[in-house]
């Protein structure tokens, strides 16, 4: 059993897949101790710095004091508390939705909330670049799968048509975790009310980076009233863990009586709950973190294209799709010899041949960093791109211009 377990892994060696944990010591800020050297960190959603932030830390002390460590139970038994309720009202209301649901993460409300949607005898149609956990959520569900091609209007239309009426739910990311592109929420929810059936967006890398006062892509198109369920994490710009829905009483009402992720999983502890309340009204108070933190993304895809690098995003994801896994890994590595962390993304996080550095900015890193930050970044993928086998490279598909 053990030689069968280490012969699949060294399959994913001599793949380029294999993964290992690094450790980052301290607190998660634009500069990161990574196993014990410092650097630049380009790689994490905490995007308006508030992981870190005294307040943010301050209330989860205080709650740990005041209420619990833990929870002591699910939600449905004795571990729903009074900050968990104070959460969900303030995350409706700056959300504009009428109800709100907590779960344990983004993970678990994706999954929880499309098996308790998409039932038996219907389908629920999904993008193609979907976040795993919506993947998952479709596995899990009763319903057929109908996946559509990214972004594609058409194919979403083709495959509403094929479900002649049994169509239950569309499924989409907001901001797509791994390009950065945005959904096309305007053209979806159109269809959705002409076909009669759900539309669900996950905000997760939405909310708090874009969107008027940083409420997210569904709030920038202003489709809150079409949208029938928001989901988002509390785990990225709100800098804590855990997650939430946003939906009407009813469908609220139906979550907590059916989604078996609530239902069968102990409460958000009550000092991330504090956390993640702290950090909303820090987002409140100081809209222009948010602004800073495009203007970042601005900075770096600028000074990446002055080395003749394009990125394709509009948002703070910015990935630098370098090609096959082996180049990703060798141009990871060569940039923090160099002190710029981006952690290399591969198959099957991204399709195969489109593994990349997905650089993620944060309103808390300077211009200067930045700018130095894309020179090291160019000459590492150049680097990456010399020691792999160059035929190995699809043209079409990698960024590399020059
Ligand atoms: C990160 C992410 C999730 C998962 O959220 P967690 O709270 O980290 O479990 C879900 N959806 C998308 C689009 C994400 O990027």
């Amino acid at each position: 059993m053990q030689s069968e377990l280490e012969q699949r892994l060294a399959e994913l060696r001599d793949k380029g897949l294999y993964r290992r944990l690094r450790v980052i010591s301290g607190p998660q800020g634009p500069r990161v101790l990574l196993d014990g050297k410092p650097v630049l960190l380009l790689c994490s959603n905490n995007y308006l710095g508030f992981a870190d932030h005294p307040r943010v830390r301050g209330a989860a002390a205080q709650a740990a004091m005041r209420y619990s460590a833990g929870a002591g139970a699910s939600r449905l038994v004795s571990g729903n508390m009074t900050i968990h309720r104070r959460l969900e009202e303030r995350l409706a209301e700056f959300k504009g939705y009428e109800a709100c649901v907590l779960f344990g993460s983004g993970y678990l409300a994706n999954t929880g909330v499309i098996q308790a949607l998409a039932r038996e005898g219907e389908v629920v149609l999904s993008d193609e670049l979907n976040h795993a956990s919506i993947i998952d959520g479709c596995r899990l569900a009763k319903a057929e799968r109908f996946i559509y091609k990214h972004c594609d209007l058409e194919h979403l239309e083709w495959g509403l048509r094929q479900a002649a009426g049994r169509a239950s739910l569309i499924v989409t990311d907001s901001v797509f975790s791994m390009d950065g592109d945005i959904a096309p929420l305007e053209g979806i929810v159109e269809l959705a009310e002409r076909y009669d059936c759900r539309v669900m967006v996950d905000e997760a890398h939405a909310t708090g980076a874009i969107g008027p006062g940083g409420r997210g892509a569904v709030a920038a198109a202003g489709v809150e009233d079409a949208v029938d369920v928001l989901v988002g994490t509390l785990g990225k710009a709100l800098g804590s863990y855990g997650a939430y829905v946003c939906a009407n009483r009813t469908l609220a009402k139906y979550l907590v009586n059916t989604a078996r992720t609530l239902i069968f999983s102990t409460a958000l502890p009550p000092p991330t709950v504090a956390a993640a309340l702290a950090a909303l009204e820090l987002l409140e108070q100081r809209p222009e973190r948010v602004e800073r933190l495009q203007r970042n993304a601005r900075v770096l895809r600028s000074a990446l294209a002055e080395h003749g690098i394009k990125v394709r995003s509009e948002t703070q994801i910015l990935p630098l799709v370098v090609g096959p896994a082996e180049a990703a890994t060798a141009a990871c590595e060569r940039a923090l010899e160099r002190g710029v962390f981006a952690q290399a993304i591969r198959p099957p996080t991204v399709p195969p041949g489109t593994s990349r550095l997905r650089l993620t900015v944060m309103a808390s890193h300077t211009e200067a960093e930045l700018r130095d930050a894309a020179r090291v970044l160019a000459q590492a993928v150049r680097g990456a791109q010399a020691e792999v086998a160059p035929s190995q490279f699809d043209e079409s598909r990698a960024a590399l211009v020059a």
